[in-house]
C-alpha cells in the first residue's frame, strides 16, 4: 500500500499578497523518509540500490582521519531504536534480543581499532534513490531515458573544506539494470553514527516553495518586511508578527524543511552565494536536500495531517519518527543540499550546508 503524506494547505496565498512572486513559484517534491523496509525497486533514503552487477562501487580514495563508530553496530543500535517507536506500549522493545548483543559484541572483538586508518578506499553508502515515477521533476536535462537518480556518500568529514560527507550522484535507466549487485562493499567503520540513514521508504509530494528572503530583490524584500501590505491583501496572519512579517515568509511560506528534491535554499548557516557549475559556469539548482530534521519548532505547519499525533506525542522517541526519521544529523541540525547544472547532468555537482 502507498504511504501518503499530505502537508497542510499554506493559510496565506502569498503570491497574491505580492503578485511579484507568482512567477518566482518552484515546484519542490518533500520526500517525507520513514523508517521501513525499502527494497532496490523502491525510492528510498539509507535503502539498497539498484545497482548493475558489473559495474565497480563506487569508494572514497581520500584519507580519513579515523572512525568513530562500527556500522554494524550502528545499524543494530538504529534497528532497536525504531522498533521502540514502532511499539510505544511495550517499553522493553528497544532492548537488543540475545542474538543482538552477541552481533554487537562480535563486530567489536572482530574489528582492528588500531589499523582502521588502512582501510582505504572507503566504500560509499547508499544515501537515496529516487525512481521518475515516484519524483516526477526527476528527469535531467538531455537524458530523458534516465529515470533513477541514486546519490551515495562517504561516511566521513573531509576537513579542511567540508565537515560532512562527500556525495557521488549516478543516473541511470531503472529497465538496463537486469541483474543486481546483491551484496555491495561496505565501510566497517564510520565518522559517526549520523553518517548512517535509518532505511526509509519514502511518501513524495509536491509543493510549491518561493526564494527564502535573503534570495529575494531588496525591493522585495522590503514589500515582504511591510507589514501594510499584509494587512491590504486582508492576509490570515497573526498579528504577532506584525513586527516581523518577514519571519511568517521564511517559516511558513517560502520553503519547506526536511528531504526534498528540487525547490529553492533555506540559507541560514551561510549567506547566500552564486553558485556556478564549475564546467560551464551556469547557476546550478538545488537537487537534494539531506536534512538532519524535518522541521523545527517555527515550522510546526509543514507537519502533514498523517503525522500530527506522532509529532506531538508525549515519548520522544515517537516524536522522533516524525521529526528526525532518518536520524541523520549533518553538524549542528542542519541539512546537506546538493546542487546540480540544469544544463548537463554530467557536469559536477556540490555541496553546501545550509
Ligand atoms: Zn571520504
Ligand atoms: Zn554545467
Amino acid at each position: 500500500m502507498k504511504t501518503i503524506r499530505t502537508t497542510p494547505p499554506r493559510t496565506v496565498d502569498v503570491a497574491a499578497v505580492f503578485p511579484e512572486l507568482a512567477p518566482l513559484a518552484r515546484t519542490a517534491t518533500r520526500l517525507h523518509p520513514r523508517p521501513g523496509t525499502p527494497t532496490p525497486y523502491d525510492s528510498s533514503v539509507g535503502g539498497p540500490l539498484l545497482w548493475p552487477a558489473d559495474e565497480p562501487w563506487p569508494h572514497c580514495d581520500v584519507p580519513h582521519e579515523g572512525g568513530g563508530s562500527l556500522l554494524d553496530v550502528v545499524r543494530l543500535e538504529q534497528r532497536a531504536r525504531v522498533r521502540r517507536a514502532m511499539t510505544p506500549d511495550d517499553p522493553r522493545a528497544g532492548d537488543y534480543t540475545p542474538e543482538e548483543s552477541a552481533a554487537v559484541q562480535q563486530a567489536v572483538q572482530r574489528f582492528d581499532w588500531d589499523h582502521d586508518e588502512s582501510e582505504l578506499p572507503v566504500p560509499l553508502l547508499p544515501v537515496a534513490q529516487l525512481y521518475a515515477r515516484d519524483v516526477h521533476l526527476l528527469r535531467p536535462p538531455g537524458r530523458s531515458e534516465a529515470d533513477l537518480l541514486q546519490v551515495l556518500w562517504c561516511p566521513f568529514d573531509h576537513p579542511p573544506d567540508q565537515w560532512m560527507p562527500r556525495t557521488a550522484l549516478f543516473w541511470r535507466t531503472a529497465a538496463d539494470v537486469t541483474e543486481l549487485l546483491t551484496a555491495p562493499p561496505e565501510p566497517h567503520v564510520v565518522e559517526s553514527e549520523e553518517y548512517v540513514p535509518v532505511p526509509c521508504v519514502l511518501a513524495p509530494e509536491q509543493v510549491t516553495e518561493y526564494p527564502s528572503l535573503p534570495d529575494l530583490s531588496k525591493e522585495l524584500q522590503e514589500q515582504v518586511k511591510d507589514w501594510s501590505r499584509w494587512e491590504a491583501a486582508g492576509a490570515r496572519v497573526d498579528s504577532g508578527f506584525a513586527a516581523y512579517p518577514e519571519s511568517y515568509y521564511g517559516s511558513d511560506l517560502s520553503v519547506a524543511p526536511g528531504w526534498k528534491f528540487g525547490g529553492y535554499s533555506r540559507w541560514g548557516y551561510i549567506d547566500p552565494s552564486p553558485r556556478p557549475c564549475p564546467a560551464c559556469g551556469t547557476e546550478m539548482d538545488p537537487l537534494l536536500t539531506i536534512a538532519s530534521t524535518e522541521g523545527d519548532s517555527s515550522q510546526h505547519s509543514w507537519i502533514p495531517y498523517e503525522d500530527e499525533p506522532a509529532a506531538t506525542s508525549d515519548q520522544s522517541h515517537v516524536r522522533d519518527l516524525v521529526h528526525r526519521p532518518t536520524a541523520i544529523q549533518i553538524a549542528d541540525l542542519h541539512a546537506e543540499q546538493l546542487y546540480s547544472c540544469p544544463r548537463d547532468p554530467g557536469h559536477p555537482h556540490m555541496e553546501l550546508m545550509q
